[in-house]
């Protein structure tokens, strides 16, 4: 049957692109100047004069453009500095940078799984890994959020499998709970699976170098394959993959996001490179943050949101309708405070939110002004009383 261009129309208007351009813990959105409560930017890193410097210096050096894949001819020097620094930070390997954190995940899978293979997946996992797994043509067996005892069912049932994949996100991006790490180490050794971790929400955040939620809690080592973002809290962008040397040269030699594609350009290693250095360096931009989000979280608890299960620099307010939820923050949007409503399918029907997410960068006194026009916002609506 022919597409017609008329049939796109009914998808084609919910979402529009509004310009921004951010400024530290500002944005100038809708020709307004907003308190940024919204960005990923969790260190501030992304406007940091040494990254800036970084991706200069790397571009005078090296050029603007890649010119070719990493196979091919476009593997500049920059790639092994900063393969050489995630290798140190992550404690492992081998370590490969891919161009995104979405591209990372659909290679992963497609890779690592077949149609011989089961994947178990946190149905709240990222939408790369959805796709990734679609890709793979494995398998793939959702177990509810977090629910541990459904994840062992399904393993169970799935015990005479050969190849068997357990993937989560260490820190749920719309969320910002905890991926319950230890149980899923002790059933990914009891039903000999693989366990991959995305760690993008948590690298640069957790871990006593900013390595990741599997260093927070030692686990690092049980954990086959880390991947993390670097478009977040290193304030740069691209992604890693870390393992095994093995693991690593089997993605080099089939992983398709990371053949087919044009390296990264050398600017974007080089802030890499420096946001690495950064990130071990400067531990108290991560305390400060963590500290700053335990004083939101629990103001917004007090004042009797439902932040859900957060307990990160990610802070829910879920409201449950879609509407609500854009009214919320379009209320905020007038008292100068950016804060994205999240609706279905993004997160599950029913639970349409604002998501929060915090930079180290703030204040108390700025979060305390947030706080204010929050619950002065919620009350108007009848969220809270
Ligand atoms: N994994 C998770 C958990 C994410 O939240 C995101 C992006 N928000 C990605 C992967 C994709 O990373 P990138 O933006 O670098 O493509």
């Amino acid at each position: 049957m022919k597409l017609h261009i008329e049939q796109l129309a009914g998808k084609a208007q919910k979402r529009t692109l509004v310009k921004t351009e951010s400024d530290g813990c500002f944005i100038h959105m809708d020709g307004r100047h907003l308190f940024n409560l919204s960005s990923n930017n969790y260190l501030g890193l992304a406007n940091d004069e040494r990254l800036i410097h970084a991706s200069i210096e790397a571009t005078r050096t090296y050029g603007v453009g890649a010119t070719a894949s990493r196979l091919v001819v476009g593997n500049h020097p920059l790639y092994e500095q900063a393969e050489e620094a995630l290798i140190r930070w992550k404690g492992c390997e081998a370590a490969l940078i891919i161009n995104s954190g979405y591209t990372a995940n659909v290679g992963i899978l497609s890779a690592l799984a077949g149609r011989d293979t089961l994947i178990f997946s946190d149905k709240w996992n990222h939408a790369s890994i959805v796709d990734g797994a679609l890709l793979s043509r494995a398998e793939v067996k959702r177990y509810r959020h977090a629910d541990m005892d459904h994840l062992e069912m399904l393993l169970k049932k799935a015990e005479r499998h050969k190849q068997k994949i357990i993937v989560t996100d260490t820190i749920f991006s719309m969320d910002g709970d905890v991926a319950p790490l230890r149980d899923l180490v002790m059933l990914k050794e009891t039903y000999g699976a693989m366990l991959i971790v995305d760690e993008a929400h948590a690298s640069g955040v957790y871990g006593e170098n900013g390595e990741g939620m599997a260093h927070e809690l030692q686990l690092a080592q049980h954990i086959d394959v880390h991947m993390g973002t670097c478009s977040k809290a290193l304030g740069a962008y691209g992604a890693y993959v870390a393992g095994k040397r093995v693991v690593i040269d089997y993605f080099i030699n089939t992983m398709r996001p990371f053949i087919f594609t044009t390296a990264l350009p050398p600017s974007v290693l080089g802030t890499i490179c420096t946001a690495i250095e950064i990130v071990q360096q400067e531990r108290s931009l991560r305390h400060h943050l963590h500290a700053l989000s335990d004083y939101f979280r629990t103001h917004l608890q007090h004042a009797g949101f439902d932040i859900g299960e957060s307990t990160t620099h990610i802070v829910p307010i879920i409201v449950g309708d879609n509407e609500r939820a854009l009214a919320f923050s379009a209320q905020l949007r007038e008292r100068g405070i950016a804060a994205v409503a999240i609706r279905p399918p993004t997160v599950p029907e029913g639970t349409a939110r604002l998501r929060f997410s915090l930079m180290a960068t703030m204040t108390k006194e700025q979060l305390d002004w947030a706080i204010a026009e929050i619950t002065a916002v919620g009350k108007e609506m009848g969220l809270i009383v």
